[in-house]
């Protein structure tokens, strides 16, 4: 059997210091949390609005359930497709000022299906180097060009759609970005999209439910607006819940319908889920309140490590990377923390650049000031 050969390779991974395994979590996904029989206060969810067990979400799966079942059956264009999902998909294009949304099971797979779908061969995508891995997976699905720019580098990238004259031109990047947490520059973004008559996918799974008025996202963060746009956002992050949608002209959903493989053949989501989203969208627009708890943690957060022997990345958004270089390191400082009782997920290559391991704090409105104090006073004792 060629099984010696797989556990070298796993073998020298771990060697690394980059084998990756999995902790049980023996309660609800919360900032206090239960793995193996100890409590931990945990900093690695992106549950960035304390949702995930929202007792008004819980509700309304159970109602959802009661009236829809458990199981979709089939797949969207069979008979798979229920009034719940299409409620949504309305509620959510209203949400984020588009004719037109579509539900996807999850965001890898929206991001596989639009690009796929709306680009090919004859075709260049010009992706930023530190977008999402889903994003990533799916330029090279499509068999389009791919040009990819460094992080953040208009320069780079108007340079790179000069010298692209034929086929279709979408740019793709995430709005936040999910190891670093910076936002992109998207009204720079739009306006090559016009200069280039190019589309902007704009990936904002971190940004949706968080960021712009009543967590609209990351186009009403910078107040822009544009038939170009093609907006992505999960429902498993803020939202609480689980899936993806993509927002946009309605000829482009009508084209997602029809071409992107991640929806057509795949059965569609229990039509409970999206009764439990509904809701969540309801709780995200009155949730003023817990979007401005979550900006004084981050200002609490961004204060408190200011002194440390690492540097936080330059991030306003829930996700404050530390960052410390050195897997191993990295690794150490996660452990440490973990034998203080507090959980921080240890980000390495290839999530991220060589060199540049971190960890990678998430902070949620479900945490109190107490819970960021903690994570301070730990990182202060282990630094000395
Ligand atoms: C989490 C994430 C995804 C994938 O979404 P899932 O619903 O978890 O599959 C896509 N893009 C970005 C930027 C993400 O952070």
């Amino acid at each position: 059997m060629p099984f010696t050969q797989l556990q070298t390779e796993l073998n020298e991974r771990a060697a690394q210091g980059l084998l990756r395994s999995r902790r049980t979590v023996d309660t609800p996904q919360s900032p206090h949390i239960v793995v193996d029989g100890k409590p931990y206060l945990a900093f690695c969810s992106n549950d960035y609005l304390g949702l995930a067990n929202h007792p008004q979400l819980i509700a309304a799966l159970q109602q959802g359930a009661q009236q829809w079942g458990v199981g979709a059956g089939a797949a969207h264009l069979v008979s798979g497709h229920f009034a719940p999902h299409h409620r949504l998909e309305q509620q959510l294009a209203d949400f984020v000022g588009k004719p037109a949304a579509l539900q996807f099971s999850t965001g890898y797979m929206a991001n596989l299906g639009v690009v796929q779908a709306l680009v090919g061969k004859a075709d260049t995508v010009f992706a930023d180097k530190l977008n999402h891995a889903s994003l990533n997976d799916a330029m090279l699905l499509s068999r389009a060009q791919v040009k990819r720019y460094r992080h953040g580098d208009m320069e780079q990238l108007a340079e790179l759609l000069v010298k692209t004259t034929c086929g279709r031109r979408l740019i793709i990047t995430d709005a936040v970005f999910s190891m670093d947490g910076d936002i992109a520059l998207l009204p720079e973004l739009l306006s090559l999209c016009e200069q280039y008559d190019a589309w902007l996918l704009v990936d904002d799974a971190h940004g949706f439910g968080v960021l712009g008025e009543q967590g609209r996202g990351s186009l009403s963060h910078f107040g822009i607006a544009s038939q170009r746009i093609i907006y992505m956002a999960t429902l498993g992050k803020a939202a609480g819940v689980s899936g993806a949608f993509v927002a946009a002209e309605q000829v482009v959903i009508d084209t997602l319908i029809n071409h992107a493989r991640s929806y057509v053949y795949t059965t569609a989501t229990p039509p409970a889920l999206s009764v439990a989203l509904s809701e969540s969208l309801r709780l995200i627009a009155q949730g003023d309140d817990k979007r401005a708890h979550l900006q004084n943690l981050i200002a609490q957060l961004c204060n408190g490590l200011s002194d440390l022997p690492w540097q936080l990345m330059p991030s306003h958004t829930a996700i404050q990377p530390l960052l410390i270089g050195d897997n191993q390191q990295t690794l150490q400082l996660s452990e440490g923390l973990r034998e203080r009782g507090i959980c921080v997920a240890a980000i390495r290559p290839p999530t991220v650049p060589q060199g540049t391991a971190r960890l990678r704090i998430t902070l949620s409105a479900a945490h109190s000031a107490e819970d960021v104090d903690q994570l301070i006073k730990a990182l202060h004792e282990h630094a000395r």
